[in-house]
């Protein structure tokens, strides 16, 4: 994004985020037309407003002998032409205050409506945009766009876009009136426009900057929060608390010097702006009282075309009042349009296929797969798995077993290669239709802030309350629920934390449970927990992946020795692949892990046995 130098240069930017409200406008068509027929009631009767003035002063001030264009107003008695021209000023004042309430709360009401909708469509965006866009975003700057710049957006639209779109049209309509009044003394007024457009474009530019730093500071500070709020365990317990809050302080005193500059900056744009117009009104005052005394004018028409001159001075007071205000909102603005213009790198391919039901049938042909251009992390993965097949991913950690599951919800999709579900690539099936028949279960169970009842029901937002508690009776979570305070209906808190791991992994089992898709994905579901959770996670798995295509990712392989397929990775490549005792008998680098860990394995049973406890885990013995 470039750096906007001045705000002739930051209006297409404004345009830019008109451009885009443009299909959030037309369903409020009416209430716009509304507001514009208001706003231009308004500006018609504030050009009204002078001339009862007018007529008092040329006929009744200056004696009847003055000519006047109308004639009518020429034959009426003194009285009634003053007792008329003040029921006039207060009928037009009165109408114009009528006209520009009704277009304020037009215009509010229109940029509240948008700006909700805005404000829905770019949450909506944001969660379709691809893990890769998240993995380099940071959450809380993410929040201050989705709260905060689409608030400031809304609050400077209603409160100085509209209006200043609408001074425009005052602005038009004053100056076509005092050309028609007198051309040469309208003339005048635009001698002064150069120097405001000088003045304004240079301190807009500084303007802009200072607002855009304070949207970015503003920003990273709520990043900044968020991580350490969401990591809060950690940070106490590593006694992080200083640092974190001297970063925050040093983000926020960055964006208190920022917004202050803005606000100097743009009060100092404000005084020179009424200079500017002070000096415009001085050279109108001087030249039109010249030619009322040499009879070319009369008073009233000078009385007139001053106050003219000050409405159409108003949209220049208003755009120097608002450069800041609007600073900040092109600011806010870009933020919000850069996340709204962003392409989702994963989406749905024309024509792909909305509804059809998996067999479970999967294969990867040739898949290779960088994050980042040339770091390959999966290279050339090839292998096939039949309906209802049960396949383990194991090998050191950090060499791809996690990323090639993503590969199969379509988190990322493959840089070269492809993967198919029954015969089809998958980028040929929705992403709701793939995603929908894939379960995943992940290492840390993750919950949200909601009942029981709904953590498992995510699975399958129509299931009822029995579906609901056999699914939590497969996922042996059903007793530790019942014995809740509020049963399924108990709040967990964020993430879960009110509950411990192994109840979090079984609810989420139970959650996965209630999706009834015929693909499974568990990452690394047992790690963490102890004997007696893990068997009941263990137990609970083993219903959960009955009939269903699974794939286990695991460095425990007692649990990988029971697939039907084992696939052994490393450095991004399947070194070794088969049953559990295909890969015994080849004595590779899988029956090497393998032995190392059932000695561990055997070290430990015979350590708990030799103080009187049991068996913490089994390794049956190798095939001959
Ligand atoms: P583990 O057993 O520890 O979970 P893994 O075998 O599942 O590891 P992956 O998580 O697939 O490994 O990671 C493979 C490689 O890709 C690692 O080197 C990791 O640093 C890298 N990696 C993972 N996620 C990303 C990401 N979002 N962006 C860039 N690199 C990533």
């Amino acid at each position: 994004m470039g750096r906007r130098q001045t705000l002739q240069e930051s209006l297409p930017s404004l345009w830019r985020i008109l451009r885009h409200l443009r299909p959030y406008l037309r369903p409020q068509r009416w209430l716009l037309a509304g507001s514009l027929l208001a706003l231009l009631a308004e500006v018609g009767l504030r050009a009204l407003e002078p001339w009862p003035l007018k007529f008092v002063f040329d006929h009744l001030l200056r004696g009847p002998h003055s000519s006047s264009p109308l004639p009518l107003v020429g034959a009426l008695e003194p009285l009634t032409l003053l007792t008329l021209a003040a029921l006039a000023v207060v009928v037009f004042t009165s109408l114009r205050a009528l006209a520009a309430y009704l277009n304020t709360i037009g215009f509010a009401l229109l940029g509240s409506r948008v700006l909700a909708e805005v404000r829905n469509k770019l949450y909506h965006h944001l969660q379709c945009l691809s893990l890769s866009f998240h993995n380099q975003a940071r959450s809380g700057d993410l929040l201050v766009r989705v709260t905060s710049d689409t608030a400031q957006l809304q609050e400077i639209a209603v409160t100085a876009l509209l209006p200043l779109l609408g001074n425009i049209f005052i602005l038009v309509g004053m100056l076509g009136l005092m050309f028609s009044l007198h051309w040469r003394l309208a003339l005048l007024t635009l001698v002064v426009l150069p120097l405001f457009w000088v003045t304004t474009t240079r301190s807009s530019k500084r303007i802009h900057e200072a607002a855009r730093r304070q949207r970015q500071r503003e920003g990273a500070l709520a990043a900044t929060a968020a991580e350490s709020i969401g990591a809060i365990k950690i940070v106490q317990a590593l006694s992080l608390q200083g640092t974190f809050a001297r970063t925050f302080s040093s983000h926020n005193s960055k964006s208190l010097k920022e917004g202050v500059k803005t606000r100097r900056l743009a009060a100092n744009l404000e005084r020179t702006t009424d200079v500017i117009i002070a000096i415009a009104t001085a050279l109108v005052l001087w030249y039109g009282t010249w030619l009322a005394l040499r009879e070319e004018l009369t008073p009233g028409d000078l009385l007139v075309f001053l106050s003219y001159l000050k409405s159409a001075f108003k949209p220049m007071q208003d755009l120097a009042k608002y450069t800041g205000r609007l600073a900040k909102a092109a600011a806010a603005g870009e933020r919000v349009m850069a996340l709204l213009e962003r392409e989702p790198e994963v989406r749905n391919w024309p024509g792909a296929i909305s509804a059809y039901a998996f067999r479970g049938a999967v294969s990867f042909q040739d898949v290779s797969f960088a994050y980042e251009p040339g770091r390959w992390v999966l290279k050339e993965v090839s292998f096939e798995v039949h309906p209802g097949q049960y396949i383990a991913l194991v090998g050191p950690s950090g060499h791809g077993k996690s990323t090639l599951a993503s590969l199969i919800l379509r988190l990322y999709d493959p840089t070269t290669g492809s993967v198919m579900i029954d015969g089809r690539d998958i980028r040929h099936y929705t992403l709701d239709c793939l995603r929908s028949q894939i379960s995943v279960l992940l290492q840390d169970g993750l919950l949200f802030a909601a009942s029981v009842r709904d953590n498992i029901a995510y699975g399958a937002p129509a299931a009822s309350l029995e579906e609901i508690v056999a699914a939590a009776r497969l996922a042996n979570a059903h007793q530790f629920i019942a014995a809740l305070p509020e049963g399924y209906d108990t709040v967990i808190g964020e993430r879960g934390v009110t509950l411990s791991h192994g109840q979090r992994q079984r609810l989420a089992i139970a959650r996965a449970a209630i999706r009834q898709a015929p693909i499974l994905i568990l990452d690394e579901p047992t790690t963490g927990l102890d004997g007696e959770n893990e068997r009941a996670v263990v137990e609970a798995l083993d219903r959960l992946t009955q009939g269903r295509t699974t794939f286990l990712i695991t460095h425990t392989l007692l649990h990988a020795a029971k697939a039907d397929l084992i696939l052994y990775l490393e450095d991004g490549r399947v070194r070794e692949s088969g049953t559990h005792h295909e890969l015994m008998r080849a004595n590779g680098r899988y029956a090497a892990l393998y032995r190392l860990q059932a000695s561990a394995c055997e070290y430990g049973r015979r350590a708990a046995a030799s103080q009187g406890g049991g068996a913490s885990c089994y390794y049956p013995p190798m095939p001959a």
